[in-house]
C-alpha cells in the first residue's frame, strides 16, 4: 500500500480553527482511502489511516483524532462493531464518527446512527457535500470541547476546578487499581487566609489565590498529574504512579516555591510572608477501596500539619508502611 506515513499529533488544547484537525480514515480498501486522502489533504487536515477495525481502535485510543470516517463492510470486525467499541471506551467515546459506506438501506443508516454516529453518508460520495459535513461536525466537536474545558476550570484562578478534580481522581484510581500502582495526593491549604482577607481586602486575597494557583501549575508535570482548586483557599494535586518519597519531594518543592513568592502576610501570627500547610497521602490503589480513602488520609495529614503549628508538611502513608513526620523550614 503506497500511502503517506500517517502523521500523529497530541490534541490536548483548544483550537477553533478546524483546518488542522486530525481525521482517522478507516476502510479496508486502500483505493477508497486514497480517494478521500486526495480530497481532504487540500484542506490541511492531518490524516491517519487504518485498514481494519483492530488498528482503528488502537490508533483512535493513542492519537485521539477529532473525527473518524468509518467504513462498515470490513472483514473480521465491521464498522458497526468498531463504532460500538469506540463508544464503550471512556477515552474514545467522545470522538465523532461518520459512517462512509456502500450500504444505502434505511435500516443500515438508522442502525449506524443509533450506535452513536453523528452522520451516515452512502456511496457514491458527493465529495463537496462530504467536505462540508466533515467541517460542520468538526466545528461542533471543537465547540463542545471548548465548553467542556470551560466548565472544568475554576473561574477565579483558571486552573481545574473541583468537578474536573473529581473526574480525574476517579479515573486515576481505576487505572492505578488495574495496574496495582500507587496514587498520591497533596493537599495544600493557605495559612491564616481569613486574616489575609481581613488585613489586605478581598480583591488582594483573590490576587493571592491566583498567584498561588499559577505557581502550583508550574510545579507539576501536567501531562500526567493534575492540580486543582479544591475549595476556597485549598488546592490539591493528584499524582498517578508517584510513590511516597517522590510525593514528599514535590510537596517540599511546593512549600519552598510559596516561600520564594514572598507574598507579604502581615496579619499572620507565624510569619511575615504567606505560608501553606500541606498534607500528603499515597496508597496502592485497589478495587476494594475508593479514592475517598486517599483523600481522607491526606485530609488527616493536613489537619495534623495545621494543629502542629502550620507552615509544614505532614504525611499519611500507612498502606505503604512508611511514615514521615518531619517539619521542613524554608
Ligand atoms: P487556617 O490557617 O486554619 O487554614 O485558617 P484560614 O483562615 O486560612 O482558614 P478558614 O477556613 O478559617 O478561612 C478561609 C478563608 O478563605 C475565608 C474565606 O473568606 C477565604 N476565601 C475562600 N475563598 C475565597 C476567594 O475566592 N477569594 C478570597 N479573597 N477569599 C476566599
Ligand atoms: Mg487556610
Ligand atoms: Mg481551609
Amino acid at each position: 500500500m503506497n500511502l503517506d506515513t500517517p502523521e500523529y499529533r497530541y490534541s490536548g488544547h483548544i483550537n477553533l480553527d478546524t483546518s488542522s484537525a486530525t481525521l482517522l480514515i478507516v476502510d479496508d480498501l486502500p483505493l477508497n482511502i486514497r480517494l478521500l486522502t486526495q480530497v481532504l489533504r487540500d484542506v490541511g487536515y492531518r490524516l491517519l489511516f487504518a485498514t481494519n477495525g483492530a488498528d482503528a481502535l488502537d490508533i483512535a485510543r493513542a492519537e485521539q483524532p477529532d473525527l473518524i470516517l468509518l467504513d462498515i463492510n470490513m472483514p473480521e470486525m465491521d464498522g458497526y462493531e468498531v463504532c460500538k467499541r469506540l463508544k464503550s471506551r471512556h477515552s474514545t467515546r467522545r470522538i465523532p464518527i461518520i459512517f462512509l459506506t456502500a450500504r444505502g438501506e434505511e435500516e443500515d443508516e438508522t442502525y449506524g446512527l443509533e450506535l452513536g454516529a453523528v452522520d451516515y453518508i452512502s456511496k457514491p460520495l458527493r465529495i463537496n457535500s462530504v467536505k462540508i459535513r466533515i467541517k460542520n461536525h468538526l466545528e461542533l466537536k471543537y465547540q463542545r470541547d471548548f465548553l467542556e474545558n470551560l466548565s472544568s476550570l475554576d473561574g477565579l484562578t483558571g486552573i481545574p476546578n473541583r468537578r474536573r478534580f473529581d473526574e480525574f481522581i476517579e479515573h486515576a484510581w481505576i487505572n492505578a487499581a488495574k495496574h496495582q500502582q500507587t496514587l498520591a495526593v497533596i493537599m495544600i491549604d493557605i495559612d491564616y487566609f481569613k486574616q489575609f482577607n481581613d488585613y489586605y481586602g478581598h480583591i488582594q486575597g483573590d490576587d493571592c489565590l491566583k498567584e498561588v494557583a499559577q505557581m502550583l501549575t508550574e510545579q507539576i508535570d501536567f501531562q500526567h498529574n493534575l492540580v486543582a482548586r479544591y475549595g476556597g483557599e485549598e488546592f490539591v494535586c493528584v499524582l498517578p504512579n508517584m510513590d511516597g518519597y517522590q510525593t514528599l519531594a514535590l510537596a517540599q518543592k511546593i512549600r519552598q516555591a510559596v516561600h520564594k513568592q514572598q507574598i507579604p502576610h502581615q496579619a499572620s501570627p507565624i510569619s511575615e510572608l504567606l505560608t501553606v500547610s500541606i498534607g500528603i497521602a499515597a496508597t496502592v490503589a485497589t478495587e476494594g477501596l475508593q479514592p475517598e480513602y486517599l483523600l481522607k488520609q491526606a485530609d488527616k495529614a493536613l489537619y495534623n500539619a495545621k494543629s502542629m503549628g502550620r507552615n509544614q508538611i505532614q504525611c499519611n502513608m500507612d498502606n505503604l508502611n512508611f511514615s514521615v513526620r518531619d517539619c521542613f523550614d524554608c
